[in-house]
């Protein structure tokens, strides 16, 4: 069949079609990649820390013990064993038995970005809106948008989701004739803005939110990532009522597995095992199995600290070299844990149109018009500092300073 093409079928697509956009972050990819750049722009943990061989050890003892059954479908909700090991995993987050969270309440996914997606589905109308924070995780907005929701951002600061901000957000889009269905917030260690929101805020956002019927969608990847202390208790392990949260073995043990979960109120729990079922029968058996066998058996809190430690000498080697390198009129973020440093430019700057010339000089990093619905954030340009080594990281700084002087010069 070669030669044909099914540019002609293009009205054929479904409406929501139009709406999906290329990821920057996948389109850079393949040039971010080449050895001779530094990449300050994936996201991608550093896998090389695990246990390597003990899992593999692990992995051939459960195909000689289990052989057949884990290697065939099972169950749409996800295992049970593993659904104890999640209830565990949360446990140490402070959402435990008291609150409400039991293993029958959690549905098992492929990663957190298919619960994105089925909570999605579950509750969102084309012309619905979504709230979210100002910026925003790249691969929710795209979720969002697939759906066709509208999102409507809510300005952040240091501590966070601005409270008063949700509020007239909130109004404003009930003047406009709208409801908002859920506030999608990551609030420990965020991607990309890199900031936690303050504990005294999480009661005010819950209240809010309470007080408006509006659904918490609470995706919390990097909770267990804090490098000095530990984020605030989760907003789910404040309120069991109105809070989806998602969770991930993504950056606690291995991305590749693709597994994550959602802790959701039995009734809605139902309709996302339902809607999970029709778009991937079960989530991976195999993985399953293997990811409950090594939170079961495995020294995971240990690994934990090993995480934790390397990504902490990651960010100050980034931070400090920051300081150093960059000129007057930047600014950035100061994580206290989790993957990522949000970066602020001159007015006069396009991090966007900047792109190029930063390849050139051999170093990538995301634009951070990614993270906002409507294009915005020109200014700003997300770094990520969990894959390459310190040394890579600083000379990868370097090399951004220098962009940037140049950029102010032209
Ligand atoms: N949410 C956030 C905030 C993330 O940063 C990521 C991964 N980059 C995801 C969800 C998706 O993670 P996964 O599907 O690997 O669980």
């Amino acid at each position: 069949m070669s030669g044909t093409t099914l540019d002609d079928y293009t009205d054929l697509y479904a409406q929501r079609v139009h709406g999906m956009k290329a990821s920057e972050i996948r389109a850079l990819f393949s040039v971010a990649n080449r050895p001779e750049v530094v990449s300050l722009a994936g996201g991608s943990p550093f896998t090389a820390a695990l246990p390597l061989d003990a899992i593999g050890d692990m992995m051939a003892e459960l195909v000689a013990r289990e052989g057949a059954p884990a290697l065939n479908y099972t169950g749409g909700q996800g295992e049970l064993v593993l659904r104890e090991q999640i209830c565990a995993v949360m446990a140490e987050e402070g959402i435990d038995a008291s609150g409400g969270a039991s293993p029958d309440d959690v549905v098992v996914t492929t990663g957190s970005q298919q619960a994105l997606d089925l909570v999605s589905r579950v509750f969102l109308d084309p012309g619905d809106v979504v709230l979210a924070e100002a910026p925003s995780y790249v691969g929710a907005l795209g979720v969002f948008q697939a759906a066709q929701a509208d999102v409507v951002h809510v300005p952040m600061d240091d501590d966070g989701l601005v409270p008063a901000a949700l509020e007239q957000a909130i109004a404003d889009v009930a003047a406009s004739g709208r409801r908002a269905k859920f506030l999608y917030t990551v609030p420990a260690f965020h991607n990309p803005a890199g900031v936690t929101l303050a504990e005294q805020r999480r009661e005010q956002i819950l209240e809010i939110c309470q007080r408006h019927r509006l659904l918490v969608l609470e995706d919390n990847p990097y909770g267990l990532l804090g490098f000095e202390q530990d984020p605030p208790a989760p907003l789910r392990a404040r309120a069991r009522d109105g809070v989806l949260y998602l969770g991930t073995f993504s950056k606690t043990f291995a991305a590749g597995v693709r597994l994550g979960w959602i802790l959701a109120p039995h009734a809605v729990r139902e309709k996302l095992v339902m809607a999970s079922e029709a778009a991937i029968l079960c989530p991976a058996t195999f993985n399953q199995r293997v990811v409950a066998r090594y939170f079961a058996t495995m020294p995971w809190r240990e690994q934990l600290k090993v995480f934790q430690e390397l990504y902490r000498e990651r960010r100050d080697a980034t931070l400090s070299t920051l300081d150093e390198a960059m000129p007057a009129g930047v600014s950035w973020t100061r994580p206290a844990g989790g993957f990522y440093i949000w970066v602020t430019l001159p007015e006069s700057l396009d991090s966007k149109a900047m792109m190029p010339r930063a390849i050139n000089a051999r170093v990538a990093y995301v634009p951070g018009t990614g993270f906002y619905a409507d294009g915005s954030g020109a200014r700003h340009m997300r770094l990520s500092y969990c894959f390459p080594p310190p040394d890579r990281l600083r000379e990868g700084v370097r090399r951004l300073g220098r962009v940037i002087e140049e950029e102010l010069t032209l």
